[in-house]
């Protein structure tokens, strides 16, 4: 046995073996959103799936530092809310039993893009507004009602072990607080460490492989502040985001109910415009929004926490399949393989996602038949990868927009899509407005693109061109779609 591992000098560790010779194991890095969801695919087709986590896992909804995003506003888009409530039957009902708020995110929700609010009207999208803390104890909960699910807290993986040819990963190097380091053994490993995953490093360094890595960064960064909801508040809506206009205003935010009656407000600025977590900025660039309802709803209302800051990574983006020599039995996913923007909330959505293809690839297969789990780790792997096309589009097309100062290689296909997302949002009716929800919330990333869509969004932009032309204004946008 080969070992990879970060750090030198250690021990001859002790192996945790299979029970049986012929018992699969899954082991999963990580027990965020991505691991949490994978671990539970898993266990449909392992004997045996071991969630390994570094930090101490709390057992109510609560903070925890392997999870900072937790500090800022999190919404489940619809993909993520329909995909959860599959792998765990009835959780939506228990989320909204603790506390958590599901709305139609066409009527209940306040989108204002490009400086206009989008149309609101009723749907048949749902999506879920909670803390980051009660949705991943919750499923956390759930998940531990798997038998064949053992989860390990306070287990830091420090390496992987690969077989003598190097032509696959056998398990992983685990140090537990007070424990000598020791194995797993794993039939397939799963790397849902995050954004910080040194998986593709300890590929390179150990001279496996160098993975291709994209990257788009417009230098975005967060502040959130947690407030109490006002006893009088009451309007018709639930949630509120503020996109940016950039490259004039590259202030946006976004105000999200959490349990217990208490709001968090996210501001976000790209570049130069990241906010601070002072008092008096905080709310400077809640005034700068493009639309004031955040800025008004957080001028009056009770701060219950300090200002939380943080700095994304970039849009950032791992190519493990295309690789010429590959580590057989290796599956990257959730943020490990890519990050995008949080501000267009996908990240969770895309993490269920990438279950289901997990999912779907591990369908059927027998797990004593090697080459057909080597197909399938493969294909998994791939899929995961495909899940990624179209947020990876929309979040670095959008975030070009901030300009030169962003690091990355525009392409023609970002023109393409600038050009086209702008005409599209400038249609405003109900049809477009639910495929921008239906692509955004990814029930169906392509629905932006389908041909019905692609046809009214080019005829609406040439009639407005022709308008134009003639000195007149454009087609005349149906009044009754503006809600507010
Ligand atoms: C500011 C911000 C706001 C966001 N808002 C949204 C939103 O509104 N909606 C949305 O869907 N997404 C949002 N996201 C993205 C979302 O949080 C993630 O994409 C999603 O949670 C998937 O993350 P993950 O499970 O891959 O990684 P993480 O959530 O980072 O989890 C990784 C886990 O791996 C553990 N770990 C790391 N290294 C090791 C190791 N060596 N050994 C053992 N365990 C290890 C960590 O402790 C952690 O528990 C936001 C992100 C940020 C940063």
């Amino acid at each position: 046995v080969v070992i990879t591992y970060r750090f030198a000098a250690m021990s001859t560790p002790s192996q945790i073996a299979r029970s049986t010779t012929d018992a699969s194991r899954a082991v999963v890095i990580g027990a965020g959103m991505a691991g949490l969801l994978a671990a539970r695919v898993l266990s449909d087709f392992f004997a045996e799936v071991v969630l390994v986590e570094r930090d101490r896992l709390p057992d109510r909804p609560q903070f925890r530092p392997g999870v900072p995003q937790a500090a800022h506003g999190h919404v489940l888009l619809v993909g993520g809310v329909r995909t959860i409530n599959d792998l765990f039957p009835g959780i939506e009902r228990q989320l909204n039993d603790a506390g958590a708020t599901s709305g139609d995110v066409c009527n209940d929700a306040i989108v204002v893009v490009r400086g206009r609010q989008l149309p609101r009207f009723p749907s048949n999208l749902r999506g879920m507004l909670l803390s980051r803390n009660l949705l991943e104890w919750q499923v956390r909960q759930r998940l531990g009602e798997h038998a064949n699910v053992t989860i390990r807290p306070e287990c830091r993986v420090t390496g992987l072990i690969h077989d003598a040819a190097v032509s696959r990963v056998t398990g992983i190097r685990v140090a537990a607080p007070g424990e000598a380091v020791t194995e797993i053994v794993a039939d397939v490993v799963v790397d849902a460490s995050g954004a910080r995953s040194v998986t593709s490093a300890w590929l390179a360094e150990s001279g496996i492989a160098t993975v291709p890595e994209t990257v788009v960064d417009a230098r975005v960064g967060y502040a959130s502040r947690r407030f109490r909801r006002p006893a009088n508040w009451s309007e018709d809506w639930k949630v509120a985001a503020i996109s940016w206009q950039p490259p004039t205003n590259r202030c946006a935010g976004g105000v999200y109910p959490e349990e217990n009656g208490i709001w968090v407000a996210s501001l976000v600025g790209a570049l130069e415009d990241i906010p601070k977590t002072t008092e008096d900025h905080f709310l400077a660039h809640a005034r700068q929004l493009e639309d004031p309802v955040l800025y008004d709803l957080i001028r009056d209302s009770e701060p219950v926490s300090k200002i939380a800051g943080y700095r994304l990574l970039g849009n950032r983006r791992r190519r493990y399949s295309g690789l010429s020599k590959r580590l057989g039995r290796l599956i990257v996913i959730g943020d490990a393989l890519c990050t995008i923007n949080a501000f267009y909330g996908q990240g969770m959505t895309i993490a269920a996602l990438e279950a289901r293809a997990l999912q779907a690839q591990f369908s059927g297969v027998a797990l004593d038949d090697a080459p057909a789990v080597d197909r399938a780790v493969r294909r998994a792997q791939r899929a995961c990868e495909t899940v990624l096309t179209i947020p990876w589009l929309f979040s670095t097309t959008e975030d070009f927009r901030h300009g030169t100062g962003v690091e990355g290689v525009r392409t023609l296909t970002h023109r393409v899509a600038s050009w086209y997302v702008d005409r599209a949002l400038q249609v405003r009716s109900e049809r477009i407005t639910l495929a921008i929800f239906r692509t955004m919330g990814m029930v169906d990333p392509y629905a932006l693109f389908r041909p019905r869509v692609l046809i009214e969004v080019l005829l609406m932009s040439a009639l407005r061109q022709i308008g134009s032309v003639l000195g007149r204004h454009g087609p005349q946008e149906s009044a009754t779609m503006d809600n507010r």
